[in-house]
């Protein structure tokens, strides 16, 4: 049987129809998916703001026009938001992993088939069938929308529950941001000893991952462009810190180093990754998760790799049971991002995506003070 609490039909979120208003959404109404058995409605607390999102609402991932524009059904405009956390409000007939008014927090998964392999193997991130939080397309045409909202609906195994202790803007990063770099730091370095990890890009995604590593017992090293983020970076956990930009020679000098080199940078345009893959002990991993805009590519030579026998590859969020191991990580180690909150209204979105364009944000931003905004 689905149970609910009273709440509107229709959802309301800051939504945008042109990516040349990609700063500017506007507060609009819309019908949220069709409500599946094994769905949950979120009535959203507060939500993360992702550089993904700057990818999305300027449309720099994709050459084809905003997904929902040519939608055959659902709205024409496009929410995005996918570091949500929030009450349980309704549950499908079929839901067994979460309960009604309930704290649970969704990243940037909302489905995927249950049924596959790789959904029967922990690896539900990279099901075929996948559907993204926001801007993604259900099989009946349906666009997905995100967070930045009153409400959003997922499937129940993409609403992790969040331990009481940690405050909702402080655990909303760890969502999406928080899980994209728990997963790849933890499948490349486990089982290994004394692991010595490097961070590369020191955003929203980056200095988690300095926290999360040391969490996970690695001597970490933090590159960045300048030095600027010394002082942080050193505080949430890094032993080392290299900017790349103001030393010459970092790399002869850091050579057969490192296990895992873990790159959170959105941009590729001043990143040497030969230098990067260079640092590897031999058999190691290059891992990506930044995700630069289309026209960037991965400069590599294969003679770099002919050297150390390493390999690169790209990672993708992570699973939900990657995602409690996260928060019984944060929660045993006492780590938090480092958050700013913004108060969520059509200003504080604007103010949110645009400082973040910048590099101006001390490391993530939270939308908060959605209940009083909506008045949920
Ligand atoms: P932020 O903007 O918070 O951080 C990005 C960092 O990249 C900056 O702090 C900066 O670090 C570095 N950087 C910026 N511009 C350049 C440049 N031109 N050359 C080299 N480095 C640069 O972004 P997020 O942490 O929110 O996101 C990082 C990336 O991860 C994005 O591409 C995002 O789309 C992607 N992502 C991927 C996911 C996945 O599943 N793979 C999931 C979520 C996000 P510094 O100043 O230290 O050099
Ligand atoms: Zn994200």
């Amino acid at each position: 049987m689905t149970v609910s609490v009273d709440y509107p039909r229709e959802f309301k979120g800051f939504a945008i129809t042109d990516p040349k208003d990609w700063d500017q959404p506007k507060l609009t109404s819309y019908e949220p998916k069709k409500f599946g058995e094994h769905d949950i409605d979120i009535e959203v607390e507060c939500c993360g703001i992702c550089a993904s999102e700057l990818f999305s609402l300027k449309n720099e991932w994709s050459n084809a026009p905003l997904a929902c524009l040519s939608s055959s059904y659902g709205p024409k405009s496009q929410v995005v938001g996918h570091e949500v956390i929030g009450k349980v409000v309704k549950v499908g007939e079929k839901v067994t992993l979460a309960k009604l008014g309930q704290r649970v927090g969704l990243g940037a998964q909302a489905s995927s088939c249950m049924q596959c392999g790789r959904c029967s193997s922990n690896n539900e991130q990279y099901c075929l069938k996948s559907v993204g939080t926001y801007c993604s397309r259900y099989p009946d045409g349906y666009v997905s929308q995100g967070g930045y909202a009153s409400h959003v609906r997922a499937h129940e195994q993409f609403c992790f529950p969040i331990p009481d202790d940690v405050p909702s803007a402080f655990v909303a990063p760890l969502m999406c941001g928080g899980l994209t770099v728990y997963s790849p730091i933890k499948r490349n370095i486990e089982g290994v000893e004394k692991p010595k990890v490097g961070i590369i890009g020191i955003g929203g995604l980056g200095h988690m991952a300095i926290m999360i590593a040391k969490a996970l017992g690695a001597e970490v090293t933090a590159f960045s462009r300048s030095n600027k983020k010394k002082d942080d970076a050193i505080k949430m956990g890094a032993q080392y810190f290299v900017a790349t930009g103001e030393e010459e020679n970092w790399s002869s000098r850091l050579a057969d180093n490192f296990h895992l080199v873990l790159n959170c940078a959105s941009s590729t345009t001043s990143l040497d990754l030969n230098a990067f893959v260079s640092i590897l002990k031999v058999n190691c991993q290059l891992v990506s998760v930044g995700l630069p805009e289309k026209g960037e590519t991965f400069d590599l030579s294969p003679f770099t790799f002919i050297r150390n026998g390493c390999s690169m590859g790209v990672s993708k969020l992570g699973s939900r049971q990657e995602a409690i191991e996260l928060l019984d990580l944060a929660s045993k180690h006492s780590f938090q991002p480092w958050v700013e909150t913004i108060d969520v209204s059509e200003d504080g979105v604007h103010e949110g995506l645009t400082r973040l364009d910048r590099g101006d944000v001390r490391y993530r931003f939270t939308l908060v003070g959605f209940n009083k905004f909506f008045g949920t």
